[in-house]
């Protein structure tokens, strides 16, 4: 399987623009944002996706999402409100093969997404 570029971002190859790290997961400004706050969080770990988690990734998962809360927290958007997104395989629109959740936020979000 080849190097992903949120993995090359985790290994420094590639900078970003960081918002948050802690033992389990990076946060960091997508690079194309699609709201006034837009962020993604990966895990340490290598994760596909939702898809290819098992039961071994039930904390890896969590922390995911309690990171995401911590950065919606530090961004000022957690009483605005946000969205999580985390796109799975070819008809989610996963472009990258690396788990990853949005945080999307900061202007109010339609329903349904395109
Ligand atoms: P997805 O379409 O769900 O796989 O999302 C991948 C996201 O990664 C897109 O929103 C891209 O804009 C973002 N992205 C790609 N390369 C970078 C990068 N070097 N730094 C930050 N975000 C990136």
């Amino acid at each position: 399987m080849s190097v992903t570029i949120f993995e090359r971002i985790l290994s420094g190859e590639i900078p970003c623009k960081k918002v948050w790290e802690d033992d389990h997961t990076l946060a960091f400004h997508d690079i194309a944002p699609q709201a006034p706050v837009h962020v993604l969080v990966i895990p340490k770990r290598k994760i596909v996706n939702v898809a290819q988690s098992d039961d071994a990734d039930v904390e890896i998962l969590g922390h995911v999402l309690l990171t995401a809360r911590k950065v919606a927290q530090l961004l000022g958007i957690d009483v605005s409100g946000y969205r999580l997104v985390m796109n799975n395989g070819n008809d989610g629109g996963q472009t990258v093969d690396y788990l990853h959740c949005h945080v999307l936020g900061g202007r109010p979000l339609r329903w349904p997404p395109g």
